[in-house]
C-alpha cells in the first residue's frame, strides 16, 4: 500500500485534511501543537486505497523540537511515497519556508494550497501554475474545511508518486552552493541517503547531522576557514535560512496577488483581539465568559428569570415531566436534558423492578441496585459532559483559547509559566489523557513534568458527575447556593490550585528557564459545525462504552462486596454494614477524618471513603458507587424517597450519614484533586522516564488532595482555621524564599 505523510506547519489544516480524506475524527484544534504524534488513516478514493500520516505540525526541519524531530525522522527514514506539504496560503511565504527544505529530500512532493477559501474571501489571488513551474513542484489548491479540491489533490499526489524525484536546494548563493555540492559528493561516496538534504543540513552544522557525519563535517570548517574574510558570518545556521527567505521573496512571492497590497488592514479579528486580550480585561471577561459557559449548562434559574415567574412555578406540573424544564425558575438547556434522562432511566428502573418483583431477592438487587443504581446514575450526566464539552469545544476552535494562552502567559511568566504549557492544561478539562501526552511540546523537562502533574487539576469530563451529583445534593438538601455557581467555584478552585502548585514546583524543585513562547494566533473563525458533532459523538462514544464495561464491571464488584461477609454469607440491604466493604471502608475510613467524610460519620460513613477509592479505576465510578449504595440504603432501610438518578442517591447519601456541607465541598475537592483515573496515572507514567519522579508524582497528588480538602473542611467548619492555614502560607512562602537564597549561594560558589 502507498504511504502519503502530510507535513505542514502547526494550524495549516492538517489534521483537518487527514480527517477528510480518511473519515477519522482526530482532535483539531485552533491552536498549534495539537497533534504531537503521527496517526494514521487509509484514503479508499484511489485507484488503491492509501494509507494517509499525520505528522505532527513543524515550521522547519531542525532538531529543535520533538515534533521536529518525529516529522523529519519520518520522512527520512520511513520513506513514505509521497509527501503532501500542506500550507496555509494566508501566509504563503512564511509556509513556504518549510517547503524548500522538505524538497531537499529525495522523495515526490506535492503542494497543497489549503485555505483558498479564506485567501479568496480576503480578494487576493495566487498563480497555482505559475508556482508550480517556480517550484518545480505540482500545486493543487484546496480547502481542507470545505472539503473542495480534495479529490484533485490525491488523483495528482497519485500521480506524482509513481515518479522518482531527487531532492534540490534553492541555495544560489555561489560560494555556498559549492560547499554543499562538495559535501553532496562526499556523502553520495559514502552511500549516504537524501544526500542533497543531508549537505545542506550539515553546512547549517545541525546537531544531528555533526553527529551522524563526524568524518563529513571538517569540509565545514575547512570551508569556514578558507572563507573567513568573506562576508559570511560564523552562523551558518543563520545564513542558510536567509538565503531560503531571499529565494522565496524573489521567485515565489510574485505569485501571489495582493489585494490590499499597501494598506494595513485591520481585520475584525484584530478589532476582536482589542477587547478579549486586553491587558487587563483579558482575564475578567474570561472568567465571565466561563461563567455563562457553567450558567447554561447547570443553572436552574435561567438568566434569574425566577423573578419574574409565580412562585409556585412549575412546568408541565402533574405529568411525568414535571419540573424537567423549570422549577420555580427556567433551567438550563444542560440541567433539562439532565432531567429528561433522569424521566427515562426512571421508567426504565419501574419496568425492570416490575419485571424482576418475582426473582430472588438478590437477582433483583443486583440488576436493580447493582447494575442500574449505579450505571444510571452516571448517564443521566452524559447531557452535561457533552455540553460543557461542546462550549470549551467551540471556544476552542473559534480560537479563542490559543488567546487565552497568549493572556496567561503574559500574566504567569514571571512565575515560571509559559502560555504553551497551558495549553496542554486547558485539555485536561476534556480528558487528562491526550493532555498529558500533548504535554511533548513542551521543550523544557521541568516544566513538562510540573505540567503533568497538574492537569489533573484541571477537572475532566469524568469528574463532572461528582461536581453535578454533589452540588445538586447541597442545593436540594441544604438550600444554599446554586448548582452553576457551586461547580463554577469548585473549577476555579481546581485552576487555582494548579497555578499555585506549579509556581511552588517552578520556584523550588522544578526551577528553570521559561522558554519563550512564539505562537501565531490563529484568525477567529466560526466554530465547524461538522467538527463539533464529530467530537461530541466521539465522546459519547467514549462515555457509553466506558459506563458499559468498567462502570459495569465496578458496580457489580461493589455491590457484590457490599452483600457479602467476610465469611461468604449473603447479606440483604439492610445488612450491609456487616459486609466486606463495610468492614474495608471503616477500616480506612479514619484517613479521612480531617477532610470531613470519615469516622465523624460513623454508619455509613465510610460510603464516602469507598466511593473516592474506586475513583481511581474511573471518575465516574464515585457517582456510580455512591448510586449503587444509594438505592441499596433505599431498598433496605425503606427511606420514603423516590430515586431519580445521581442527584437523589446523593441526597440520600446525605440524609442518612449526616455529612456536612464543608464536608460535601472537601468531597468534591478531594476527588478534583487527588491521584486521577488509571489511564491517567499510566499517561502521566508513559511521559515520565525517570521512575523516581512518578513516584515523588503520585505522593505529590496525595498531599496536595489533602491539603486542599482539608482546607476547605476545616475552613468551612470552624472559621478560625483559615489563620492556621494564613499562618502555614506566609511560611511557605518565606520558606522558598530561604530555600532560593541558599541555593542561590551555593550557585554563586
Ligand atoms: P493542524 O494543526 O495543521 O493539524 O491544523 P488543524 O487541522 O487542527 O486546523 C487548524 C485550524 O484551521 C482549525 O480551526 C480549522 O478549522 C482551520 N482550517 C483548516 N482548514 C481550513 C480551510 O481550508 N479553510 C479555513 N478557513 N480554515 C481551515
Ligand atoms: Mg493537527
Amino acid at each position: 500500500m502507498y504511504r502519503f505523510a502530510l507535513a505542514g506547519n502547526p494550524n495549516s489544516g492538517k489534521t483537518t485534511l487527514f480527517n477528510n480524506l480518511t473519515g477519522s475524527t482526530a482532535h483539531v484544534g485552533n491552536w498549534p501543537g495539537v497533534t504531537v504524534d503521527k496517526k494514521e488513516g487509509v484514503y479508499r478514493k484511489c485507484p488503491e486505497p492509501i494509507a494517509i500520516v499525520d505528522l505532527p505540525g513543524i515550521y522547519s526541519l531542525s532538531p529543535y523540537t520533538s515534533e521536529e524531530v518525529i516529522a523529519r525522522n519520518y520522512i527520512l527514514d520511513e520513506k513514505p511515497d509521497c509527501v503532501i506539504n500542506i500550507i496555509d496560503a494566508t501566509n504563503l511565504e512564511r509556509n513556504l519556508y518549510l517547503t524548500t527544505q522538505i524538497m531537499e529530500i529525495d522523495v515526490p512532493v506535492i503542494l497543497a494550497l489549503n485555505m483558498m477559501d479564506a485567501v479568496e474571501k480576503r480578494g487576493d489571488k495566487i498563480d497555482a501554475n505559475e508556482l508550480e513551474k517556480r517550484l518545480g513542484l505540482p500545486v493543487v489548491k484546496i480547502s481542507a474545511l470545505k472539503g473542495a479540491g480534495l479529490d484533485k489533490l490525491m488523483e495528482r499526489a497519485y500521480e506524482t508518486c509513481k515518479i522518482k524525484r531527487e531532492g534540490k536546494t534553492v541555495i544560489e548563493d555561489s560560494a555556498l552552493k559549492h560547499l554543499i555540492g562538495d559535501i553532496r559528493i562526499a556523502l553520495e561516496g559514502q552511500g549516504v541517503l537524501n544526500p542533497t538534504f543531508h549537505a545542506v543540513k550539515l553546512a547549517e552544522l545541525d546537531e544531528l547531522e555533526v553527529i551522524m557525519h563526524k568524518d563529513t563535517v571538517n569540509m565545514v570548517e575547512a570551508f569556514k576557514r578558507t572563507h573567513k574574510d568573506e562576508i559570511f558570518g560564523e552562523d551558518f545556521e543563520a545564513l542558510i535560512a536567509d538565503a531560503r527567505y531571499k529565494y522565496i521573496t524573489k521567485y515565489f512571492s510574485p505569485t501571489l496577488r495582493r489585494k490590499n497590497k499597501d494598506k494595513f488592514i485591520v481585520t475584525p479579528s484584530d478589532k476582536a483581539d482589542k477587547v478579549l486580550t486586553h491587558k487587563i480585561w483579558g482575564i475578567p471577561i474570561f472568567l465571565l465568559v466561563l461563567f455563562a459557559i457553567f450558567h447554561l449548562t447547570f443553572s436552574e434559574n435561567l438568566f434569574y428569570l425566577s423573578a419574574f415567574l409565580p412562585a409556585d412555578y412549575v412546568t408541565l406540573s402533574g405529568t411525568a415531566f414535571e419540573g424537567v424544564f423549570g422549577e420555580g425558575g427556567i433551567n438550563a438547556p444542560g440541567v433539562s436534558l439532565m432531567n429528561l434522562m433522569g424521566v427515562l432511566t426512571d421508567t426504565l428502573s419501574e419496568i425492570v423492578a416490575g419485571w424482576l418483583a418475582s426473582s430472588p431477592e438478590w437477582v433483583s438487587g443486583l440488576i436493580c441496585d447493582g447494575v442500574l443504581g449505579g450505571i444510571f446514575a452516571i448517564l443521566g450526566f452524559l447531557p452535561q459532559i457533552l455540553l460543557l464539552f461542546l462550549f470549551f469545544s467551540i471556544l476552542e476552535d473559534s480560537g479563542y483559547m490559543a488567546r487565552i494562552a497568549f493572556i496567561l502567559d503574559r500574566a504567569l511568566r514571571k512565575f515560571g509559566l509559559s502560555g504553551r504549557a497551558f495549553l496542554p492544561m486547558i485539555m485536561g478539562f476534556g480528558c487528562s489523557v491526550p493532555a498529558m501526552i500533548n504535554t511533548r511540546t513542551l521543550a523544557d523537562e521541568k516544566e513538562k513534568l510540573a505540567t503533568i502533574r497538574v492537569i489533573p487539576f484541571f477537572s475532566c469530563g469524568a469528574k463532572l458527575p461528582i461536581l453535578t451529583a454533589i452540588s445538586g445534593g447541597i442545593v436540594a438538601y441544604f438550600g444554599v447556593g446554586n448548582v452553576d455557581l457551586i461547580t463554577y467555584g469548585m473549577y476555579l478552585i481546581g485552576v487555582i490550585t494548579a497555578l499555585i502548585a506549579v509556581i511552588l514546583m517552578r520556584e523550588t524543585t522544578l526551577k528553570g528557564d521559561v522558554p519563550p513562547f512564539i505562537m501565531e494566533l490563529p484568525a477567529y473563525h466560526a466554530p465547524q459545525f461538522k467538527n463539533l458533532m464529530m467530537l461530541l459523538w466521539d465522546k459519547a462514544k467514549h462515555f457509553i462504552e466506558k459506563a458499559f464495561t468498567i462502570i459495569l464491571a465496578s458496580t457489580i464488584v461493589i455491590w457484590a462486596i457490599s452483600h457479602f461477609s467476610f465469611s461468604w454469607q449473603y447479606l440483604p440491604d439492610d445488612k450491609m454494614q456487616h459486609s466486606i466493604l463495610a468492614g474495608v471502608g471503616q477500616l480506612i475510613q479514619p484517613l479521612f477524618t480531617p477532610l470531613g467524610f470519615g469516622s465523624q460519620l460513623q454508619g455509613f460513613g465510610w460510603v464516602f471513603a469507598v466511593a473516592a477509592i474506586t475513583g481511581l479505576i474511573a471518575k465516574e465510578n464515585v457517582v456510580s458507587t455512591l448510586g449503587t449504595l444509594a438505592s441499596c440504603i433505599i431498598t433496605g432501610m425503606i427511606f420514603d424517597v423516590e430515586l431519580d438518578g445521581g442527584l437523589s442517591a446523593v441526597t440520600t447519601m446525605i440524609e442518612n450519614t449526616n455529612i456536612t456541607l464543608p464536608a460535601l465541598l472537601a468531597f468534591i475537592a478531594f476527588n478534583m484533586t487527588t491521584i486521577p483515573c488509571f489511564a491517567a496515572v499510566a499517561a502521566a507514567r508513559g511521559e515520565m522516564p525517570d521512575k523516581n519522579k512518578f513516584k515523588w508524582t503520585l505522593v505529590f497528588w496525595v498531599i496536595t488532595s489533602y491539603i486542599v480538602a482539608s482546607g476547605i473542611y476545616l475552613i468551612g467548619s470552624f472559621w478560625w482555621t483559615a489563620f492556621i492555614y494564613l499562618g502555614v502560607a506566609v511560611a511557605v512562602i518565606f520558606g522558598v524564599r530561604a530555600y532560593n537564597k541558599k541555593r542561590f549561594a551555593k550557585d554563586k560558589k
